[in-house]
């Protein structure tokens, strides 16, 4: 285990002004908040932050990115809590270190190896700092690094999968080559063991057949360049069996074809140095065709830079040289981590307050060539989007501001026409909520539901927005049509007639429409009255006489007929398609109500006393009788009463108002306070009633209770 004193020397070592009290701080923290627990290896737990936080020093990140590694899994694993964290370090780690947390819970959720690529934009999305990411990946190549002490096979291959497809490719994207490496063959090891192991073995006999051939060709390259005047640092390696075993699958050769299994780095001072160096090996050595690549010209997507060659060595093999400046050689190496440190160097102050995120979109910005620019480098992009999970784990990546009823329509069209409610991360919420990253959404659904019409004022996604509309629209059209033919049924029984559809047949050219659907529906829409149908069809019957008191008259039918008989029922009728419920009265089951034709929206449903139906009361042709049908209390579930009342203005009072509402099973939807003086308040209250028998009890209530001086149902 790394000492303390020794951690805080390392940072110090690359960063003298090092904040060496967070640092020890946060050492002592995590040592005593994870005590006495065990990793799988059986070393202490302790050892797992602190060899992350030593992975991090490498990459010579600053003080509150080693402190975050080392309090990366105490809020997870320990007591400790993130007000905890904050209280003793400040908002700055504890944000990093809540971010960290937050990539764990997500990992820890969902079997992601499908949707690798949508996984790794979600860490992208949700590193809202890129240290936090950093500190992620850390903490992965040190789990992998003792991968090999977890006994459950299946879950080692789990871990080793997650690593190839999602980390490593993450570690490439920000540029952090050496990290991917690792990363990469370490999960190689666990995948594929034998494959490996004969690699490895291959390796070790080239060696010592070909004695140290590494060693031989950095001195012959390095005396070849020195001969030119190059000032060249010359590296060595073999390639890791992984990248070997990648070459032999992409090229389908052999082990013994697979001639460059050795590169070389020749690092040189400028970037001239860099061609002049590729005119010197080129003029040295023959060339392998095909095998130059100009990176410097055009960097790779995540900021990558260097020349890269191929040729036959100094000793008759084919090598790979790599040919780059210093600064783009610790590019290579450490990505976005070695970009931050030279910035880093200029001011401090300037770059402390430097925004993380926005310095790695730079780097990706100005780095990327055309191809793939969209693809690979555009972080910014991820923002417009959320990616939540399904219950089983699977991902669903929908557009910023998306909702539960847009994620049904992603995961099916029938899961999307059925949503009835949705559970976010297990809570019971509004489907209107606007989805977050990382949100966990469960969709119930029940056969009986349909898309609602007022879904379209908040879905995003153009898949659902076309259902709900297409539904919508059909829904209607069935509506209108339902409701014209009951109007047009009702209008020839008034003149003793006996209506049929195949009557209309015969009128359909006079109203320029083809079929008798059409035609209904055009009345239920109230673009033609059924009147003039009636006399379309049957020419002789005489006008209406005109109906001077409409009003009066209706009234007296309606309490006559006591909404049965003649009258239409309302049956299957949607609120809010072919028919509405009056704004101004609030009808509920129970009243005695009637029907204003509205054109090309229906029928408006009034309470027979309003005061608005007054305007009407010279077109008697758009009243039409209506009644409540039997089973009414559950259509009209979620209706809503208006009352109007005063209560006095002291403490309490606004209280036992709603408690008397609630006791009375009201469930209050809207408040307003109309008026207010210094001893009443006037307010108008809706309230979500079953009938209007439900409404008068708790007006009744309401009036026998002391501080509510009057309450009146809200007319007109
Ligand atoms: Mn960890």
């Amino acid at each position: 285990m790394i000492r303390q004193f020794e951690l805080v020397e390392r940072v110090k070592a690359y960063d003298p002004a090092a904040d060496e009290d967070v640092l020890n701080k946060a050492y002592v923290f995590a040592m005593k908040a994870h005590g006495s627990q065990k990793r799988a290896s059986g070393d202490p737990y302790f050892s797992h932050p602190l060899e992350v936080a030593g992975i991090l020093t490498h990459y010579r990140l600053d003080a509150a990115s080693i402190a975050t590694a080392l309090l990366h899994d105490t809020i997870e694993d320990t007591p400790a809590t993130l007000a905890d964290i904050r209280e003793k370090f400040g908002d700055d780690i504890a944000r990093l270190v809540d971010g960290v947390t937050k990539l764990t819970r997500i990992e820890l959720q969902s079997d992601h190896a499908k949707q690798a690529e949508n996984f790794r934009k979600l860490l992208l999305a949700m590193s809202e700092d890129i240290r936090v990411l950093l500190v992620k990946l850390a903490d992965r190549l040190h789990n992998m690094r003792t991968l090999h002490f977890i006994k459950n096979p299946e879950k080692r291959r789990r871990i080793a999968m997650e690593t190839m497809d999602i980390f490593a490719p993450l570690a490439e994207r920000i540029g952090m080559q050496e990290l991917k490496n690792e990363l990469e063959d370490l999960a190689f090891a666990e995948l594929n063991t034998d494959a490996r192991n004969s690699i490895l073995a291959r390796l070790k006999f080239l060696r010592e057949e070909g004695e140290d051939v590494v060693k031989r060709v950095v001195a012959q390259l390095g005396e070849t360049m020195r001969a030119a005047g190059l000032d060249a640092e010359v590296m060595g390696r073999e390639k890791t069996p992984y990248s070997i075993w990648r070459k032999m699958q992409h090229n389908n050769v052999g082990f013994e074809q697979l001639s460059d299994i050795m590169a070389f780095r020749l690092v040189v001072p400028t970037v001239e140095d860099c061609y002049k160096a590729l005119g010197v090996a080129h003029g040295a050595y023959p060339v392998v065709p095909g095998r130059f690549k100009d990176y410097i010209s055009t960097p790779k997507p995540n900021g990558y830079q260097s020349l890269h060659t191929g040729v036959i060595g100094p000793e008759q093999q084919r090598i790979e040289v790599q040919i780059r400046t210093r600064e783009m050689h610790e590019v290579a190496d450490y990505g976005v981590a070695a970009h931050w440190h030279y910035k880093q160097g200029g001011d401090r102050r300037d770059g402390r307050q430097y925004r993380w995120l926005r310095e790695l979109l730079d780097i990706l910005e100005h780095a990327a060539g055309p191809e793939d620019f969209l693809e690979h480098t555009k972080l910014e992009m991820f923002q417009d989007q959320v990616f939540c999970f399904t219950p089983r784990g699977d991902l669903i990546n929908l557009p910023n501001g998306a909702t539960p009823v847009d994620f049904a329509y992603a995961v099916h069209s029938e899961v999307g026409d059925t949503c009835v409610g949705a559970k976010i991360n297990g809570r019971m919420m509004p489907l209107r909520t606007e989805l977050m990253n990382g949100d966990q959404v469960e969709i119930l659904t029940s056969k009986a539901q349909t898309p609602s019409p007022t879904w379209e004022r908040f879905v995003v996604t153009g898949k659902a927005r076309a259902r709900v509309r297409r539904f919508v629209r059909l829904k209607q059209r069935e509506q209108y049509l339902h409701l014209g033919r009951a109007i047009l049924q009702r209008v020839f029984q008034e003149e003793g007639y006996e209506y049929a559809d195949k009557a209309l047949k015969g009128v359909l050219k006079v109203f320029d429409v083809d079929e008798v659907e059409d035609l209904c529906a055009q009345v239920g829409m109230g673009h033609l009255t059924g009147r003039a149908v009636l006399e379309a069809v049957f020419p002789g019957t005489k006008k209406r006489r005109v109906v001077e008191k409409v009003v009066s008259l209706a009234r007296a039918r309606a309490r006559k007929t006591k909404g049965k008989g003649e009258a239409i029922p309302i049956r299957g009728l949607i609120p809010g398609m072919a028919m509405h419920f009056a704004g101004c009265c609030h009808p509920l089951p129970g009243d005695r109500i009637v029907g204003i034709v509205t054109t090309g929206k229906g029928v408006t449903i009034h309470t027979i006393d309003c005061d608005r139906l007054e305007e009407f009361a010279d077109q008697p042709e758009r009243w039409i009788d209506v009644a409540w049908d039997a089973d009414a209390k559950a259509a009209a579930e979620g209706l809503v009463g208006r009352i109007t009342l005063t209560v006095m203005n002291e403490p309490g009072s606004l209280g036992t108002l709603s408690m008397v509402i609630g006791k009375n099973e009201g469930n209050i939807s809207n408040l307003k306070i109309t008026n207010r003086t210094t001893d009443f308040f006037d307010m108008l209250i809706d309230i979500e009633v079953r009938d209007v028998r439900h409404l008068t009890d708790i007006i009744a209530a309401l009036r026998a209770t002391p501080v509510i001086n009057s309450v009146d149902r809200a007319r007109g």
